[in-house]
């Protein structure tokens, strides 16, 4: 049965080839999304894994971790929290620099988005490297907030985006 959930969801992702440069196989998630079908069994999946476990927020990253965190922090009736690209945030911020093929960029959250002790689970739509997800894994840290693991809908296993956000663990409902 799950199985065959997530047959459905991977028939509903479209692959683009050379987006948005040679060599790059984009997953299109837009697709996915056009099909409520497919958009609630994320959901249903998702919210099944972490059904019982202490959660108080959902981080979304920016900016399609937004569509799947928020939708899942409604559903759970969790708090929902965006790590955003910088400058975006209006109040005070923490900001983490981490590595991407070519040059560095930035991740942010709010000061005040996660108190001490709070617990939370990162969601976005695809781990490819993990740098991402790595930082905002940093940003929960200093806020003094418990990282119970983090949530994608895609996994470019051959990026090895899991080992680099271990000891974190990972769930992941497609993987290629
Ligand atoms: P990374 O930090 O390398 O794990 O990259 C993750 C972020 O880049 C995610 O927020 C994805 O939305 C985006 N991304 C990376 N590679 C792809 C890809 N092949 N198709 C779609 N999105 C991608």
């Amino acid at each position: 049965m799950t199985q065959q959930r997530i047959d459905f969801i991977r028939d509903s992702i479209r692959d683009i080839p050379d987006f948005p440069k040679p060599g790059i196989v984009f997953k299109d998630i837009t697709t996915l999304l056009a099909d409520p079908r497919a958009f609630n069994m994320c959901l249903d999946l998702m919210a099944e894994r972490y059904d019982g476990r202490d959660i108080d927020a959902i981080v979304g990253i920016e900016s399609r971790g937004f569509i799947f965190g928020a939708a899942l922090a409604a559903r759970m009736r969790k708090a929902f929290i965006p790590a955003r690209k910088p400058g975006k945030l209006p109040s005070e911020t923490f900001q983490v620099e981490y590595e991407l093929e070519y040059g560095n960029d930035a991740i942010e959250i709010h000061r005040d988005a996660i108190r001490p002790g709070e617990r939370a689970l990162i969601v976005d739509d695809l781990i490819a490297t993990g740098g991402t997800a790595w930082a905002t894994a940093r940003l929960i840290e200093r806020l003094g907030g418990i990282l119970l693991g983090a949530a994608f809908v895609i996994e470019l296993e051959f990026l090895e985006g899991a080992q680099r956000l271990a000891p974190v663990e990972t769930y992941s409902l497609v993987k290629y």
